[in-house]
């Protein structure tokens, strides 16, 4: 069957024919049949470029060799043991040498998970009820961060199903104002247990924090006995061996991941400073648990993978993604089109818009109609992009020049008639 009719006889199945919402793009999305590299090849004959790579976690592209091979052998031994493995203290022990904030970590399945568990550990060791996030930050599926929400459901940010007495608790500032959080610490410090903050947004496009941002949310949740969580599920073992933490020097209580870890398949992880990890059920009474938790065969996958992270690759990512936004910024000017290029590292996205972009307000007058026609004509030309102009594109180890300059040809081409 081709796609679109995929498409109907999934809608009769499946709520808005797919299993997550980003995913159901006008008039129908491509269904997948294969993918190797910096390339996926839908059931049409069609094949792209692709910049979405799962939204996010497949940093040395589609279907990596040595992942494959780590991953094929596991699956003869088992694929769920429901007792430990020693595997897990070898990924542990790689997340403990790589992250500076981590002297132990909980492996689980997603990043939802990761930073409901880290909310629900912060509260529990300061014995307060509010948490502060940031509009447009996306953390996740589950009710306390369902507020004001990123990802490509921004427009859609909260949900009917969430109680305000669950949301309640959660006060949102803007990102990248220190005015704002000092006043409502200032105002609300004894009930404020974290900040959790994506280090650089992921989910309305991508926002880097202003110099000096993260320090300074470190400083005043440090004077505050404030917990600060960093959700580095994006970014953590993408734009450094240490994630946000090392790229900017600013090492939090706690912090989250997810898909990354694993190496292409489900994985979350919550990580942190000893005296909070040791809360955490059975060493603690922090109730943390999973019946897929610690999976073999994710945590095989995530050792296979985090073997290949070294200094090298993050300078050959870091080159790449420059080279890529310096091209879209060239594009861009010949076509006239003053637009936002946003980014770093192997992380960008154009803002259909001119001027910075510091926050969800910023983000939000971008030209969404603008960005919908570009993404249809790049996608016509062989390139997928996240279907929105408010998630992040990434790029992986796979992609090469030959792709990024087929990539700015299509990218030029696509701009003259979105003008
Ligand atoms: N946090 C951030 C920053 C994310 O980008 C995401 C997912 O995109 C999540 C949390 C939730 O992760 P998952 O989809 O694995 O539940």
């Amino acid at each position: 069957m081709i796609s679109e009719d995929l498409f109907n006889e999934a809608k009769k199945f499946l709520p808005g024919g797919v299993n997550s919402p980003v995913r159901a793009y006008k008039p129908y999305p491509f269904f997948a049949e294969r993918a190797e590299g910096s390339r996926i090849y839908d059931v049409d004959g069609n094949s792209y470029i692709d910049y979405c790579l799962a939204y996010g976690p497949l940093v040395l592209g589609h279907a990596d060799q040595s992942i494959i091979g780590a991953v094929s052998k596991q699956l003869e031994n088992g694929t769920a043991y429901g007792v430990p493995t020693e595997n897990e203290i070898k990924l542990a022990k790689q997340v403990v040498r790589r992250v500076p904030c981590a002297d132990m970590v909980r492996f689980m399945n997603s990043g939802t998970e990761a930073t409901m568990s880290a909310i629900r550990l912060a509260r529990a060791a300061t014995g307060r009820k509010k948490i502060v996030k940031f509009e447009g930050s996306y953390h996740g599926a589950h009710d306390y961060v369902l507020v004001k929400s990123g990802s490509g459901a921004a427009g859609l940010p909260d949900s009917p199903g969430v109680p305000e007495d669950t949301t309640k608790n959660t006060v949102l500032a803007p990102f990248n104002d220190e005015e704002a959080v000092a006043k409502l610490i200032e105002s609300e410090k004894d009930e404020i247990a974290a900040i959790i903050v994506e280090p650089v947004m992921g989910n309305i496009g991508c926002i880097p924090p202003k110099k000096g941002y993260l320090e300074f949310l470190r400083k005043i949740t440090a004077e505050n006995n404030i917990i600060l969580i960093f959700d580095e599920v994006i970014t953590g073992f993408r734009i450094a061996e240490g994630g946000a933490q090392e790229y900017f020097g600013v090492t939090p209580d706690l912090v989250t991941f997810g898909k990354i870890l694993g190496g292409g398949f489900p994985m979350g992880a919550l990580a942190g400073k000893r005296e909070l990890m040791e809360m955490i059920a059975p060493s603690g009474n922090v109730y943390q648990a999973g019946t897929f938790n610690g999976n073999p065969v994710s945590i095989k996958a995530g050792l296979a993978m985090l073997k290949q992270l070294d200094s090298s690759f993050y300078t050959t990512m870091n080159s790449k993604g420059q080279k890529l936004r310096k091209g879209l910024e060239d594009v861009l000017e010949n076509n006239g089109l003053n637009f936002h290029v946003a980014g770093l590292s192997s992380m960008f996205q154009i803002y259909f818009k001119e001027g910075d972009v510091l926050d969800y307000k910023d983000a939000k007058s971008a030209d969404t109609q603008g960005f919908t026609a570009y993404f249809h004509k790049l996608l016509e030309g062989g390139i997928f992009l996240p279907p929105s102009q408010f998630e992040c594109c990434f790029l992986s180890r796979a992609h090469s020049d030959e792709d990024l300059q087929i990539t700015l040809e299509n990218v030029d081409e696509a701009l003259k008639v979105v003008k």
